[in-house]
């Protein structure tokens, strides 16, 4: 694990390779992803990053039926918030699992979702 992975860009970047990377604060223990600036509890900017396992339960979702300019031929699709094993919680896409079978408490696993050029964060069955 390296330095990189604490900007945004590295942490997409360890993503596409299939690895999810959190950071923690230095001073309090705050886990965060992705990565940001400052910590969210204690402001301070003393990350460390952590490999998380990936696994994790949907907390809520929502099905997107309209998309955002420029990208009508993904729709529909599901996000949800997705509270992770190790106690953090990130959105990201739902691949290969029904709209109808997406209920709080489903268990998921990560998984990077190619669109386009991109690289976002995605979960699968578990
Ligand atoms: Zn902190």
């Amino acid at each position: 694990m390296t330095e990189r992975v604490i900007n945004l860009k590295g942490f997409f970047e360890e993503a596409r390779a299939g690895r999810l990377t959190g950071i923690r604060c230095g001073r309090c223990g705050e886990l965060a992803i992705p990565p940001k600036e400052f910590c969210a509890s204690c402001q301070a900017r003393d990350w460390q990053p952590v490999p998380l396992a990936g696994g994790g339960t949907v907390v809520t979702h929502t099905v997107i039926r309209v998309a955002p300019r420029g990208r009508g031929g993904e729709v529909p699709y599901a996000v949800a918030v997705v509270r992770l094993e190790e106690g953090v919680s990130v959105l990201g896409r739902i691949v290969d699992i029904p709209f109808e079978a997406l209920t709080a408490g489903l268990p998921v696993r990560f998984r990077p979702v190619q669109i386009d050029s991109q690289t976002v964060i995605g979960f699968g069955p578990a």
